[in-house]
């Protein structure tokens, strides 16, 4: 454990740590870049689905046509009736329908750049790296890919280095959780034990939240506090996607964690494309972590119920919820470059859109 006296840090000391570096051309750190990204999309529907407490636009680009739908139902009365198809007949639409959300925690931009990136791909069958991507490009033009490639944009506005990759733990803490107005860094998982974030003792505002102190991951899904997850849920709602990813970063090795809350199917579904990813993974020689044990929700504090676990109650997808590596100089995640980031973030998208097509049809 750190002693308090040495886990401050200031606005300054914190901006003053930032490297001097030139971030390679294929990453999006910054609201501005992405802005850039979405203002270059010939093929995709880009639509603005809310705006931030700190009035940013939250925008989904979509490809491929809606598959028809007959609602007759919302998802859990649906399954209540013994017929989910009420809801979505997934057995029966042609198009597999794939969800990727973007960060909901502005600072983990490893997840904003591989969709930037796979948008890149859709629109022009090479990534921003300039490297064609034909399997990514095919696997895509037989889905309907609704992309939401930020979900915090106020968070993300406040992140100033672009990137944690080369930093500390430390610059993690800071930029992600924040500080106490005395400049303590609040750190995991105290961070969670306040929400919203708000009030005097307050000091800078950790990228995990937006303007208003919210962290959509956590949001009060029956009574939301932000727009930011309401507008995710209703997306998915909308969509009755088959399978969902929300993407985040840690100071790990990339991987998926076990989502909770859903039928042990579903999670059987999650930890079968873990496996598919880890063996990418491989042949790329990156990092990586186990796939969890399919597991029923016991323990004291019992397991957490996130957005991830929401899509899933209105939707009856498949909810993945995937970490990259920050790639810390002191995290727990051995080398990896900018470059591998992407490999990864690549990898997985690959395989779930192999998933969704390997699993569509009659
Ligand atoms: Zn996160």
């Amino acid at each position: 454990m750190a002693d308090d006296s040495s886990a401050t840090m200031t606005y300054r000391e914190a901006v003053d740590r930032i490297p001097d570096r030139e971030l390679p051309e294929f990453w999006i750190g910054s609201r501005e870049a992405l802005a850039a990204q979405l203002d270059s999309l010939e093929r995709g529907r880009v639509e603005e689905v809310t705006t931030s407490p700190g009035g940013r636009p939250i925008r989904l680009v979509t490809y491929g046509d809606r598959p028809e739908r007959d609602q007759e139902a919302n998802f859990n009365s649906a399954v209540a009736g013994k017929r989910p198809a009420a809801y979505a007949n997934r057995d029966e639409r042609e198009t597999p329908v794939v969800f990727f959300i973007g960060p909901v925690h502005g600072h983990e931009v490893e997840g904003l750049t591989g969709l930037c990136n796979l948008l890149s791909i859709v629109e022009t069958g090479r990534d921003l790296r300039g490297t064609e991507q034909p399997t990514i490009r095919e696997l895509a033009d037989q889905c309907r890919l609704v992309v939401l490639p930020c979900g915090n944009p106020d968070g993300l506005d406040r992140f100033e280095p672009e990137s944690l990759h080369g930093m500390a733990l430390a610059d993690l803490e800071f930029w992600g959780q924040g500080t106490w107005a005395d400049d303590r860094s609040i750190g995991y998982p105290d961070a969670k034990q306040r929400h919203p974030m708000t009030g005097d003792d307050v000091g800078f505002l950790g990228c995990y939240f937006d303007d208003a102190g919210v962290n959509p991951m956590h949001d009060e899904f029956f009574d939301p506090m932000g727009p930011e997850a309401p507008a995710i849920l209703d997306v998915a709602r909308r969509e009755a996607p088959d399978l969902t990813v929300s993407l985040h970063s840690h100071g790990y090795p990339p991987g998926l964690i076990r989502p909770k809350y859903v039928p042990l199917e579903v999670q059987a579904d999650a930890r079968a494309i873990h496996r598919e990813y880890n063996a990418r993974l491989d042949d790329l020689e990156i990092p990586q972590i186990y796939a969890s044990e399919v597991a029923s929700e016991s323990g004291s504090p019992p397991p957490y119920f996130n957005l991830v676990s929401a899509a899933y109650h209105v939707s009856g997808t498949i909810g993945l919820l995937h970490e990259s590596a920050h790639g810390l100089s002191d995290g727990y995640t051995g080398e990896i470059t900018h470059e591998e980031i992407l490999d990864a973030q690549l990898a997985l998208y690959e395989v779930m859109l192999r998933h969704a097509t390997d699993d569509s049809g009659p």
